[in-house]
């Protein structure tokens, strides 16, 4: 599975439509400070599911929202589409390739759409579970995070080794079954 593409609309710094087409491999974006590079991870957090307006560094969700510029109007919604390749069926839904959008207009009215049927924000946490990209995983590592993960206790640092290793699902199944 990797990142196919990413269009944003709306979306912070991202005013008029734009189209990201991403490969398999490295991608790295570059720009002076304040272009938009933040923003590009933001929106992917976005459409998996974030909804921690701190965590994409606003105040409000509404934040995410184009709020004007000296040249434009604001908008009055934000949209962000991710387009997963899932030929190689990492994603328990079948389709080779997985689209998700999130629509969240100023109204506070928000909406998912999964390969363009309306679905909850439930429906995506579903297909990503697992896979290790989602929100509250460590796939998206935010600009200051890398401080705290590097001052962290021991025992925190090994928790996010045994996420990378996929083998805190099966920790969590050990501790359920023990319970019972
Ligand atoms: P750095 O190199 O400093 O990390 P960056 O390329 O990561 O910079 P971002 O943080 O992605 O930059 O972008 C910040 C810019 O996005 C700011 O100019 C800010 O005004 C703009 N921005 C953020 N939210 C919105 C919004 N809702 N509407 C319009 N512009 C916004
Ligand atoms: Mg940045």
């Amino acid at each position: 599975m990797h990142l196919k593409s990413l269009v944003l609309k709306g979306f912070k710094s991202f005013a008029d439509r734009s189209a990201l087409s991403l490969e398999p491999g490295i991608t790295a974006v570059v720009g002076p400070n304040g272009s938009g590079k933040s923003n590009i991870s933001d929106a992917v957090l976005w459409v998996l599911g974030e909804r921690n307006a701190r965590h994409l560094r606003g105040q409000a969700m509404e934040d995410v929202i184009f709020s004007g510029s000296t040249a434009r109007k604001p908008v009055s919604v934000a949209e962000v589409e991710l387009v997963l390749d899932n030929s190689d069926g990492t994603l328990p839904i079948d389709y080779s390739e997985v689209s998700i959008m999130r629509r969240l207009y100023r109204s506070g009215e928000s909406e998912y759409l999964v390969n363009g049927s309306v679905a909850r924000r439930m429906d995506v946490l579903d297909i990503l579970h697992d896979t290790g990209l989602g929100t509250g995983t460590h796939s998206i590592i935010s600009q200051g995070s890398l401080d705290s993960i590097l001052q962290s206790r021991p025992e925190d640092r090994r928790a996010l080794i045994e996420e990378a290793a996929g083998i805190l699902k099966h920790k969590q199944r050990k501790e359920k079954s023990a319970r019972k």
